[in-house]
């Protein structure tokens, strides 16, 4: 029999292939473990995701053999390789490549060639049959179990050549195989010292004895902490081990990450009756040990967090684990205490800024099984635990859980899978569900848990519209008097913008010239500080110009509103203000935003004005006024979602107001007081919003009523993608045809809403229906006829199963 693994490499191949295990590996392989195999011409890592016994005629002179195995043991188990599995159909992607997007990046792999001694090696050396050059190479190799080849030929450079390596392998005398390394990210190993026993100290100098009694005192210490008291300690350490007093060993220590926790004290309240009930009914689903799925419906401080975090104990506590996944930006110091808080250090932390180093310590933390719980964005669902008890996605309406490169996969809806798959509890939380999570939990598929009030009855604050058609500024009279009151109280306020920059744009009067971006089919953004005109969809940049370079004309005027110009206007109303900006050009250095949420709670800011970024995650008692600048920039793009973006901001904003005591004001501003998903924002009515726009999702069979696949097409050729459109025009039409397109609906091709964007050009073909399972049978469908007349040509087609950015 021959040993047959099917390998899933990374590269963009929908296939796996099939090689041959060699005879020396058959008994280490693994299924979850890396290999390095040949690939037309080259040598790729891949994943073995199976092993079968085939008799050799079978296969014989067809197949391939595995290079190396890369792995000691499997990064992924089998629950891992199914949800991957999964992944890689649902959303259409090859499946090396959607395991490589679950394991950190530093674990992608660079091999080099590593040289172990044979027996007949050994031997050799014994015999003294050899010449002196190679018999001193190989009692170098000796030393090791393994050496890095390079570094054999950097200790004897001038001696022995690579080739001349080789022919000792062609002797028998040596083994070459290909190991791996993480680019550059290893293990942080550290040297330790072990107190063993005083001995007599009789032949010990004094240095010996201080150190020997500093290493006593300890019981065991890091060698880096020694050399910081002792100046070059290492001659008396190695004497000290070899009278046997101490000994030494290594470890492997994780790096430690920056985001510093408070050491805040967050007592463990006793839960109000709604939050009793609900987590009564969570327990119930923990203690089955089902796929237990809930959705949490609670209006922002109305105690969901002390919820998971029960939850989370209860899951510990049966010696299971659990994965909470936050948005990005709300992952703050303050969130962090507070598990901190609850559950010491058995936590690992995954999220973006984390260097290579400290992403692949802390997933190791996870797979080696020291810690219970990890947090993070969306890649955090991929936490590769084996006893998963419990994932909790908080915010799970949060369009970030959606990734919109490579991979397009949505955190939330793996989550949902991956706790079905492994019976863990589910618990989605929002005070703005998405339509499809509480359409879901209408229609049973999640048990719905409602938190109506906010804990100890803090009223939500009181919202008010002004209606801008009538005011002349960028801030109306209200708004001003608003702040002013809040200032002269000394408490803060927080304004709010989702557009940063100074303008939108510059327009020339004189003949109407606006700059746009050449790569994109956008305009500028001026930022004035820079004296800069930006483009915010690629690095395209130019210096602000004095004149209009179609007319010459002199008067070149600055166009609507970023967070730099109400920045700009707030500090010229109120000059003793101390005044904030947050938005992704103030934060662009490594832990600058949590500085600003810093300066914030201690209370340095009086006015924080800034987009997205103020909108979630933070508790600051002493916020009691928001404005919101302008409440439509998401309401007019062509999107089937603006309306519930629209509502969900306006909300989470409005939460930020008065957390603590003192009750809270929010000023909406807008063009478009009349809008359902404004009012029922003033109201703080979800239900009502749902109400209204899930009629017109009926009514359009949009999403929750349907499923939506978005194939874009991109290319550098404006002319090359219209065509490549008009090809999928036909297949699409064409595939409408079969039996299984019965209640599926084409829209387009058109060209994209954002026609160009870094310099590619973008059409669209977006297609609904009912059954994600005839949807893909369409998928696969298309891809398959399209994808071979796009070959030459420059253009690629994108699949986007469960769009969310359809722009
Ligand atoms: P949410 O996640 O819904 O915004 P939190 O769980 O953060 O709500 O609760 C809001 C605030 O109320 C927090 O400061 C939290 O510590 C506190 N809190 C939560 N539950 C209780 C409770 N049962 N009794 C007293 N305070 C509570
Ligand atoms: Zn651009």
């Amino acid at each position: 029999m021959t040993q047959i693994a099917n390998i899933a490499v990374c590269l963009p191949l929908e296939k796996t292939f099939n090689y041959v295990v060699p005879e020396t590996m058959k008994d280490s392989i693994q299924i979850g473990m890396r290999v390095l195999v040949p690939f037309s011409g080259r040598k790729v890592t891949g994943f073995v995701i199976g092993l079968m016994d085939q008799s050799p005629k079978e296969f014989e002179g067809e197949l391939k053999e595995i290079e190396a195995i890369l792995d000691e043991a499997p990064l992924i188990d089998h629950q891992m390789l199914r949800l991957y599995q999964w992944i890689s159909d649902y959303y259409i992607y090859p499946l090396g490549e959607v395991i490589k997007t679950g394991i950190p990046p530093g674990l992608q792999l660079k091999s080099r060639w590593f040289v172990s001694l044979t027996q007949y090696g050994k031997e050799a050396i014994m015999s003294g049959d050899i010449d002196p050059v190679r018999k001193r190479v190989l009692e170098e190799i000796k030393n090791y179990q393994k050496i890095p080849l390079e570094k054999i030929l950097k200790i004897f450079k001038n001696e022995i050549s690579r080739s001349q390596i080789f022919t000792l392998k062609k002797k028998g005398l040596i083994n070459l195989e290909v190991g791996i390394e993480g680019e550059g990210v290893k293990p942080r190993i550290e040297k330790v010292i072990k107190y063993e026993n005083e001995g007599s100290l009789r032949e010990s100098s004094k240095k010996q004895k201080d150190i020997l009694n500093w290493i006593k005192e300890r019981g065991e210490v890091f060698y880096s902490e020694l050399t910081k008291i002792f100046k070059s300690p290492s001659r008396s350490i190695q004497s000290l081990k070899e009278k046997g007093y101490i000994s030494i060993y290594e470890k492997e220590v994780p790096r430690e990450i920056k985001i510093r926790p408070e050491l805040k004290a967050y007592p463990r309240p006793k839960l109000t009756p709604f939050q009793e009930q609900a987590f009564g009914e969570i327990l119930k689903g923990i203690r089955s040990r089902r796929f237990s799925p809930f959705l949490i419906y609670g209006v922002t401080g109305s105690g969901k967090t002390e919820l998971y975090l029960r939850a989370i104990e209860e899951v510990i506590n049966s010696r299971r684990e659990a994965i909470v996944l936050v948005p990005e930006i709300s992952l703050t110091p303050q969130l962090i205490s507070r598990f901190r808080d609850r559950f010491g250090d058995i936590f690992a932390l995954l999220h973006s800024g984390l260097s290579r180093a400290e992403r692949y310590d802390q997933w190791r933390k996870i797979w080696k099984g020291e810690v219970k719980i990890a947090i993070g964005p969306r890649s955090a669902v991929f936490a590769p635990f084996k006893n998963l008890g419990i994932i909790v996605v908080d915010e799970e309406h949060d369009p970030s859980y959606k990734q919109e490169d490579k991979l397009k996969y949505n955190a939330r809806d793996v989550a949902i899978v991956r706790a079905k798959q492994q019976q863990a509890t589910l618990i989605l939380g929002s005070a703005t569900p998405s339509l499809e999570s509480y359409h879901n939990a209408l229609k049973g598929r999640f048990k719905l848990l409602h938190l109506p009030e906010r804990i100890e009855g803090r009223p939500l604050p009181n919202v008010e519209i002004v209606d801008m058609k009538k005011e002349p500024g960028i801030i109306s009279e209200k708004l001003k008097l608003g702040l002013k009151e809040n200032v002269e109280q000394k408490r803060q306020s927080l304004l709010f913008l989702n557009r940063r920059g100074f303008a939108n744009f510059i327009l020339c009067p004189d003949c109407g010239y606006t700059f746009k971006c050449p790569n994109c089919s956008v305009t500028l953004t001026y930022h004035l500080r820079e004296r800069r005109l930006k483009c915010h969809y690629c690095d395209y940049w130019i210096q602000t110009p004095g004149d209009c370079p179609q007319c010459q004309g002199h008067r070149l005027r600055a166009m609507g509103m970023g967070t730099e110009r109400v920045e700009e206007e707030i500090k010229r109303i109120f000059p003793g203000c101390s005044v904030g900006r947050m938005d992704r050009d103030t934060t662009s250095r490594k832990n600058s935003h949590v500085s600003i949420l810093e300066r914030l709670e201690s209370g340095k800011i009086d006015i924080l004005i800034g987009t997205q970024m103020i909108v979630k995650g933070h508790d600051f008692p002493n916020v009691t006024f928001v404005g919101v600048i302008s409440a439509d920039t998401a309401l007019h793009f062509p999107d089937f979602r603006s309306a519930e973006r629209t509502f969900q901001i306006l909300t989470q904003v409005a939460g930020r107001a008065g957390r603590g005591v003192f009750s809270g004001e929010v000023l909406i501003q807008t063009f478009n007081p009349e809008h359902y998903s404004i009012k029922k924002a003033k109201e703080q009515d979800f239900l009502g919003f749902y109400n209204e726009e899930i009629k017109f999702r009926r009514a359009l069979n949009y999403p929750p009523f349907s499923r939506l696949i978005n194939f874009r097409l991109t290319g550098n050729s404006e002319k090359k993608t219209m065509l490549a459109a008009k090809e999928m025009e036909k297949i699409g039409e064409d595939l409408l045809k079969n039996d299984f397109s019965k209640g599926i609906e084409i829209l387009g091709p058109s060209m994209a809403p954002f026609a160009k964007i870094k310099g590619k050009y973008r059409w669209q073909m977006l297609v609904k229906g009912e059954d994600p399972k005839s949807l893909h049978k369409f998928a696969f469908g298309l891809a398959d006829r399209l994808k071979p007349l796009l070959k030459g040509k420059g253009v690629n087609l994108d699949i986007d199963v469960d769009p969310i950015f359809i722009l």
